[in-house]
């Protein structure tokens, strides 16, 4: 047989074998699992109003339709979660968490006491405690290398229980900054930090350039950086500027052209601006910020991320915690402004994204924050929006969470009064689907 031939011979017999394959793989393919969820009111977050009497029509891990309960036929036997007595609403997005804090472990010192390890454990109980809350989908912005990585990973695997977490690296502060290990002696700081682990501390644009390319490196979604000085950390000033606006500047460019985020932390009205100008994604906290700040925020499209709950908790535990009166001083002047100056942001058209700062309040509370936002300017419909669509939109995930859509995660929770009249409800949520896979369910389990 001369060669050609016997190499086209060949070359059939591969690709029927391939074809065969190929048949045999799609009659093992499993059909789709599909779910119809029947919602009596929707607010799917696509505006501002509640859709009546809906099915959702979930397959597999996504929202296959969303349609009028009219227009869609059940076939006879066919799964049915049945919220038809329910407000039903997408999963809440937190911006704003750590899931390796405990809130119960507020004392700085509890910092030099914990190995990664303690922060591993907590992490995993505070990502179950997130999503049997309400809230499928969380950023943490600021852990121990490379924690919030792995935790997002494992939840991705289906090893552990947990939201959908975008993740940043140890926050970029300066030495001494709010990310520094602050007045303890050199010894037991550079303990704490070995230059050789110290991916957070930076000084100068050029640091600031490696740091990015590292966490980069080790797989974050988004970089955190201290733009100025914070409360809970000891020997900084919440107002005063930190990094410099070129070093901002250059974790911008780096990060941006890497399609990543930028968070940045920030209370003082300086640190606000130079951050907003080097162009960071979001302010988180903005405490103090003024009308030029919330200008230049609306102009940009920034987003303002503004942690507004966890005050009355600080405060509250604040003596049995024996949190330094330094710390506790700076809490209870810089949380009054910070709601009044959110109202201010609210009312000059700033972009507002849901962040509560878990960790350092207990972690499954976070919707609690939501009746300050009403209270402090927005509409019960703009705040969930806040928690939902705009969330997905900062944190780069809009196309397939924040809103019930088709081609969405299915991503879906329930409540038993209406959000629009009474936010706390969202403090109870009572059903939870993520990624289809219903994890709580309060209203339906006695009917079956
Ligand atoms: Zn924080």
């Amino acid at each position: 047989m001369p060669l050609s031939r016997f190499v086209f011979l060949a070359l059939v017999l591969c690709f029927m074998t391939s074809v065969v394959a190929a048949q045999q793989a799609e009659k093992e393919k499993p059909a789709p699992h599909v779910v119809y969820v029947k919602a009596g009111h929707l607010f799917d977050a696509t505006s501002d109003v509640l859709r009546e009497n809906v099915v959702i029509t979930v397959e597999d891990e996504r929202i296959k339709s969303v349609a009028a309960a009219g227009e869609v036929k059940i076939p006879a036997g066919a799964e049915v979660i049945d919220l038809s007595k329910a407000w039903v609403l997408p999963g809440l997005i937190d911006c704003h968490v750590h899931l390796e804090a405990r809130a119960d472990k507020l004392d700085p010192i509890e910092d030099v006491r914990w190995t990664p390890f303690k922060g591993g454990f907590a992490g995993v109980v505070n990502a179950k405690t997130t999503l049997m809350a309400g809230f499928t989908s969380v950023r943490d912005v600021g852990s121990s290398p490379f924690f919030a990585v792995d935790l997002r990973d494992s939840i991705n695997e289906g090893f552990i229980v947990g939201p959908r977490v975008v993740a940043s690296g140890p926050p970029l502060s300066i030495t001494g900054g709010h990310g520094d290990m602050n007045s303890f002696a050199p010894a037991v700081s550079n303990s704490m930090y070995p230059a050789e682990k110290d991916f957070a501390i930076v000084d100068g644009p050029e640091e600031v350039r490696h740091a990015v390319r590292e966490q980069i490196k080790y797989r974050v979604d988004v970089i955190k950086l201290m733009a100025t000085g914070g409360v809970m950390s000891q020997g900084d000033q919440p107002g005063a500027e930190q990094l410099t606006y070129e070093e901002m500047k250059m974790a911008v460019d780096e990060a941006h052209r890497a399609n990543r985020k930028v968070a940045a932390h920030a209370h003082g009205t300086q640190g606000i601006k130079d951050a907003v100008r080097a162009g960071v994604d979001s302010i988180e906290h903005g405490s103090l910020i003024d009308d030029e700040g919330i200008q230049m925020m609306k102009e940009r499209g920034t987003y303002l991320v503004a942690d507004i709950y966890n005050d009355d908790y600080i405060l509250g535990m604040a003596q049995q915690f024996g949190l330094p009166e330094a710390n506790i001083e700076k809490e209870r002047k810089l949380g009054k402004l910070q709601r009044e100056n959110f109202a201010r942001a609210v009312k000059g058209g700033v972009k507002i994204a849901f962040g509560t700062d878990a960790g350092v309040y207990p972690h499954g509370d976070n919707a609690k924050q939501f009746h300050y936002m009403v209270k402090y300017g927005l509409t019960p419909a703009q705040a969930i929006k806040a928690a939902t669509v705009n969330a997905a939109d900062l944190i780069d995930r809009k196309d397939i969470v924040g809103t019930i859509e088709a081609g969405k995660y299915a991503d879906i929770i329930a409540v038993t009064a209406n959000p629009l009249e009474r936010i706390e409800v969202l403090e109870h949520v009572a059903f939870v689907m993520k990624g289809g896979k219903v994890y709580k369910d309060e209203l339906t389990v006695e009917k079956k």
